[in-house]
């Protein structure tokens, strides 16, 4: 474990903004968390310092080559005060997952996590108490030597921001129409698609764009070769349940193996349901909505943790699930995982993290 973290408290601190018009990713706290990595020194500073604006060379490598990983997570205040993070281990696995495909050097997971207890827990009066809200937490690092070569940067900046979110689902949850996208790739086999770097979301920003022109809450990723398999909706990882059984793409390679995806996977497992890792063709979908048997859709992430999808555009067909109704599994998994987060339902899979709040 890398050095005991220094502390410079923020002289002023900001005032709070009403939790019931948080949104989301727009406020941060008071506090960061940052760490240095030099080729030949290792990680090492490891502080927590005043929110604030950093300096970058103009050369600085991630601008121009865009070496930069990230990682989500939430921390939840439950019904009794107490502060819960969700799988923290889960996320600093696949952070170190995606460094090692960006060629930047790992980092000691249970080290980020305890900065990240300690830092929520400075900032504890930030975790929002109104139901379906959090404080989501985003560690990334980037390249920051200045050098125009292309290879991998010998220093880079790790740092975690906290933002109070607002509830994903304000109105009640309702199923969203998404567009299957023909033209674009998000990633390909080979690629970068496993990991989770800034450069995927990039390439997909135009993708999202036409799509919400045309009146569609997010984009329906095909697979980059053939353009016929089913791999992600948005960024979020995509389950369906036909003919009584739930499937979701197996990991592939250019699939981000996502955290919600494998507790969703547990929890349904649990319930004695069938839960299959394939390949699902749109095709395939199409015909399933034809003959009746497409009961369910939705996708899986962190910021909404589960997304119905009442309708898939592919073309000129128009696929439409459950009557654009949210389906009982999908509900059911929303209220548990949900419930384990903020500690209203009986946490049996030993899921969450407490943050410790310091003695008086
Ligand atoms: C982060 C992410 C997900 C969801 O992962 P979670 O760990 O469940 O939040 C899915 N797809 C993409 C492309 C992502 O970046």
């Amino acid at each position: 474990m890398p050095t005991p973290i220094n502390v410079q408290l923020a002289p002023q601190l900001k005032a709070k903004p009403d939790q019931t018009k948080l949104g989301f990713g727009q406020h941060f706290t008071d506090h960061m968390f940052v760490m240095d990595y030099t080729e030949g020194t290792g990680w090492h500073d490891p502080r927590i310092v005043p929110y604030g604006k950093i300096e970058l060379d103009p050369a600085a490598m991630v601008l121009h080559y865009g070496q930069a990983v990230f990682e989500g997570l939430k921390a939840f205040r439950t019904e009794d005060g107490r502060l819960l993070l969700f799988r923290p281990d889960q996320n600093m696995a696949r952070l170190n997952r995606s460094n090692d495909r960006l060629s930047i050097p790992p980092i000691d997971g249970d080290f980020i996590i305890h900065a990240i207890k300690e830092l929520v827990n400075l900032e504890k009066d930030w975790v929002p108490a109104e139901p379906g809200t959090s404080l989501y937490i985003r560690p990334y690092i980037f390249a920051t030597e200045a050098c125009l070569g292309v290879r991998a940067s010998y220093r880079y900046l790790f740092m975690v921001i906290l933002s109070p979110v607002g509830a994903y689902y304000a109105e009640g949850i309702k199923p969203v129409r998404i567009n299957v996208e023909n033209d674009y790739v998000r990633a390909v086999r080979g690629g970068t698609g496993n990991a989770k770097t800034a450069g995927n979301y990039a390439a997909s920003i135009k993708a999202q764009e036409e799509a919400k022109e045309e009146g569609y809450a997010q984009v329906l990723w095909l697979d980059g070769v053939e353009k016929k398999y089913i791999e992600e909706v948005g960024s979020m990882n995509v389950f369906f349940k036909v003919n009584g059984e739930v499937v979701t793409p197996e990991l592939n390679g250019s699939i981000l193996q996502g955290v919600t995806r494998a507790s969703v996977i547990e929890v349904l497992k649990s319930w004695d349901l069938t839960v299959t890792e394939r390949r699902i063709s749109i095709e395939e979908l199409y015909e399933a909505s034809l003959n009746g048997t497409l009961e369910e859709a939705f996708g899986t992430g962190t910021a909404a943790v589960i997304s119905p999808v009442g309708e898939l555009n592919w073309g000129d067909k128009k696929i439409l699930i459950n009557n654009g109704q949210i389906g009982e599994i999908a509900q059911k998994l929303y209220n548990t995982i949900t419930g384990i987060q903020n500690g209203s339902v009986a946490d049996t899979f030993g899921w969450t993290v407490q943050v410790e709040t310091v003695k008086a």
